[in-house]
């Protein structure tokens, strides 16, 4: 099973992915995206994302080396590679993809039975604020354009076949993990 996990910026989607890596280390690997941002905090080429000019992507993108890509905010991109999906099945491990919304609605169309898509929402925008301003990595400007768009992401939160509430982290994990068992 491939699992695709969407949520507007700050919902705890990393959050929610870690916890299965880090509770699963050899059942399930996170599918790298390229990315045109510069990286954040202690983030490292090849692990959280590949970190590539807007050249390189534009080339990659001529190359048909994406399975999809977006201009997720104003001039950044970001893009799942095609060869993830076979690196990690040849290593044995289920495919977790972290993307947004809009990435996710086309990796499931394209992925059909074989993925299962979850939407981490937010207990409400006030929240998600302060999650992102606890985050302490991105800035107002960010901010303020990130919550903009998390308001439109979520109307499309019915396209999903799943919905884990991020409210206390205890009880996102408990779902999270009831939906991991059901699929087994
Ligand atoms: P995303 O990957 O969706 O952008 P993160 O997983 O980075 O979001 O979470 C955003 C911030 O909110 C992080 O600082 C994280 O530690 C915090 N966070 C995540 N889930 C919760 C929760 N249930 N309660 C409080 N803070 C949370
Ligand atoms: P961030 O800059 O916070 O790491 O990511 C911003 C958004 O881009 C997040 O919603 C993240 O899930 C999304 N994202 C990361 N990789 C990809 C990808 O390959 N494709 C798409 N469509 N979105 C992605």
């Amino acid at each position: 099973m491939i699992y695709i996990f969407c949520a507007p910026s700050g919902s705890g989607k990393s959050t929610m992915v870690n916890h299965l890596l880090t509770n699963h280390p050899n059942l399930f690997e996170l599918s790298v995206s390229c990315t045109t941002r510069p990286p954040r905090g202690q983030e490292v080429h090849g692990k959280e994302y590949y970190f590539i000019s807007l050249d390189e992507f534009q080339q990659r993108i001529k190359n048909d080396d994406f399975i999809e890509y977006e201009q997720v905010y104003e001039g950044l991109y970001y893009g799942t590679l095609k060869d993830e999906i076979a690196r990690i099945e040849a290593a044995g491990r289920q495919v977790l993809f972290d993307v947004d919304v809009k990435g996710g609605i086309n990796l499931k169309r394209i992925l059909g039975d074989k993925a299962t898509s979850i939407f981490i929402c937010p207990p409400s925008i006030d929240e998600l604020r302060k999650r992102l301003e606890g985050r302490g990595d991105t800035s107002p400007e960010m901010i303020e354009k990130r919550l903009a768009k998390a308001s439109i992401e979520m109307e499309d939160m019915k396209h999903f076949d799943r919905v884990v509430v991020n409210d206390t982290l205890d009880h996102a994990f408990e779902q999270l993990d009831a939906i991991i068992n059901e699929e087994k």
